[in-house]
């Protein structure tokens, strides 16, 4: 069903014109890129100096799939000069994510978009985005069933024999020192696993961080990452999602553009 969605509201009028020229994406940062960059000048000797014509430019964000485009067309008439610019940019839908049956791919995107919603989602659907996140950036990734997991969310099955036990802990709290003794210790009776995550929406105490610095000297590798960290591992991971473009561009190229600039020039 996708994220995003094209209004007719007079906010999301006021929105392309405020970000229609954007080269950043406006809600993930990343850079755009450009779909469409055309200029048609049928008419240019009509009036000298003047652009006459059309011209066109849309912009996808590769991330979190934003997109925006615009046309300017400049007509010359007898007496006249006529100048009109329209434009559309996506507006965010405003997606469910406590739900559980909200599906994986837009949630992804959705937390691309908006990453502060990390702190509302439901902590299943945060689990099986991290499984997913993992699994586009190459690990086999699967989500252990939610009663018997021993303190292990998602498993994932790395290069040469890993297997890596990943402790989600969606929280607004910084994960403590006796959190991270609980992964060790879930990963050690668990037998099975070669390295140890934690991943939250949050940040790491000092402690717990030392603590996972023994474990990796001592013990077994355990990684942490933190909302950043996971931000970072989100984004790496939709990269290139949005590469096919086509039906995408029929939909902008079919879109209803709001007219956002209009003026009309005596020519003498
Ligand atoms: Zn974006």
């Amino acid at each position: 069903m996708g994220i995003w969605e094209h209004k007719d509201s007079m906010r999301s009028i006021e929105f392309a014109k405020e970000h229609n020229l954007a080269t950043k994406c406006f809600f993930c940062k990343s850079d755009l890129e450009e779909l469409i960059d055309s200029w048609d000048r049928p008419t240019g000797k009509d009036y000298p100096g003047s652009m006459v014509g059309d011209t066109c430019n849309a912009s996808v964000c590769p991330v979190c799939g934003w997109w925006t485009i615009r046309k300017c067309s400049m007509d010359s008439f007898s007496e006249y000069l006529s100048y009109s610019k329209r434009a559309a940019t996506a507006t965010l839908k405003n997606l469910d994510i406590s739900d559980q049956s909200t599906p994986i791919e837009d949630v992804k995107s959705f937390l691309t978009a908006k990453y502060e919603a990390r702190k509302i989602v439901d902590p299943r659907l945060f689990e099986e985005t991290v499984a997913s996140v993992f699994g586009q950036l190459g690990y086999n990734a699967r989500v252990t069933a939610k009663t018997k997991d021993g303190g292990i969310d998602v498993i994932l099955d790395g290069p040469s024999n890993t297997i890596i036990g990943v402790q989600v802990k969606r929280s607004k709290n910084f994960i403590t020192v006796s959190q991270i003794r609980e992964l060790v210790g879930a990963l050690m009776l668990g037998g099975i696993y070669t390295e140890g995550i934690f991943v939250t929406t949050s940040d790491y105490t000092s402690y717990a961080k030392d603590a996972a610095k023994k474990s990796t000297d001592n013990i077994l590798p355990v990684k942490l990452y933190d909302a950043e960290n996971f931000l970072s591992a989100l984004h790496a991971s939709q990269r290139n999602k949005y590469q096919s473009k086509q039906e995408l561009l029929e939909t902008l190229q079919n879109l209803n553009l709001h007219d956002i600039d209009k003026r009309t020039f005596d020519k003498k």
